[in-house]
């Protein structure tokens, strides 16, 4: 093989929380390469974080990353409920750590992560074996053959369009965040809230564990055209109607999250895919 080609049992595509679990799972003796086209792992923040503890003992994530919430409560234009969750306590993500650590745990194995490194095209050879052409900017490598290829660019789909297996969806969740200084804020409350606010999805707050609240509104396009960040801009603009969601928002925002795009499911609307 030449100088630009690397070749491995499996390729990954996209260092999300998706592809990075992919690694960590994989035998110790299966080698890997992980292209990753951001130059970080966990930056920029794609999600809320917002998960479950059983979940998230489950995957034995460290307590440090994340943070149990107690009170959930729900609002609509009209009525608000408060959920009693039982024994289902949420929790807030750490994203941008709970990535890094993700990566952690496929250190010690046969892995290549290349961050800034996006994954262009793919051609299934004779042999069976997929060859991928990949371009980085701190990375000299121009080719990945691979037996198996792990599609893990979220709603890119970057390899199963490339195959023509599958075409991006039509249908895309996408939402926008703001975080103010927790303030007086209740630091172990999220709420919810649906309707004219954010139609075709929801919107939601709760403080995190770096003393944050954290506020976002995320809907369905093309379900509506509406734009996530006017609709946030309108709530958090509205005072009456933060004092009905028992908020207060002090000091500047900042921008936790752009405009972000997630894959959204047909027929549900669930939680964390808005
Ligand atoms: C506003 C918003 C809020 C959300 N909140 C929550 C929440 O609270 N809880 C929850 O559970 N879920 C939430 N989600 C959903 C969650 O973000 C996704 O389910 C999750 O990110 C999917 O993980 P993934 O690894 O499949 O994809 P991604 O997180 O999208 O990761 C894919 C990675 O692949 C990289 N990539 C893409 N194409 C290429 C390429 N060609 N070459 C190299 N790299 C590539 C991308 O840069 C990206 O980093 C939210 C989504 C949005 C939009």
């Amino acid at each position: 093989m030449d100088d630009k080609t690397l070749v491995c049992d499996v390729f990954i595509v996209g260092g999300g929380p998706a592809g990075l679990s992919v690694a960590a799972t994989l035998p110790d003796d299966v080698s890997c390469v992980i292209v990753h086209q951001d130059r970080e792992i966990g930056l920029p923040v794609r999600t809320s974080g917002a998960s479950w503890l059983q979940d998230a003992e489950r995957l034995g994530i460290p307590e440090h990353l994340f943070k149990r919430i107690g009170t959930s409560e729900v609002f609509s234009d009209k009525e608000q409920a408060v959920i009693a969750m039982g024994d289902e306590v949420p929790v807030i993500l750490d994203t941008p750590r709970l990535y890094q650590w993700l990566a952690r745990q496929s250190d010690h194995k046969d892995r290549r992560l290349l961050l800034a490194t996006k994954f262009m095209s793919i051609t299934q050879r004779a042999d069976g074996r997929y060859e991928s052409i990949i371009r980085g900017r701190n990375t000299h490598w121009e080719r990945v053959i691979a037996t198996h290829v792990v599609d893990a660019s979220g709603w890119h789909f970057a390899v199963l369009e490339a195959l023509g297996l599958a075409a991006k969806p039509e249908r895309l969740a996408v939402g926008t965040e703001y975080e103010y200084p927790i303030g007086d804020n209740d630091t172990d409350r999220v709420i919810a809230f649906f309707g004219t606010r954010a139609p075709a999805g929801y919107g939601w707050a709760f403080p995190t564990a770096q003393d944050t609240l954290r506020i976002g509104v995320g809907i369905i396009q093309p379900d509506t055209d509406k734009s996530p960040r006017d609709l946030l801009d309108a709530v958090v603009g509205d005072a009456r109607f933060l004092k009905r969601l028992g908020l207060t928002l002090a000091g500047a925002p900042i921008v936790h999250s752009g405009i972000l795009p997630s894959v959204a499911y047909d027929d549900r609307l669930v939680f964390g895919n808005v």
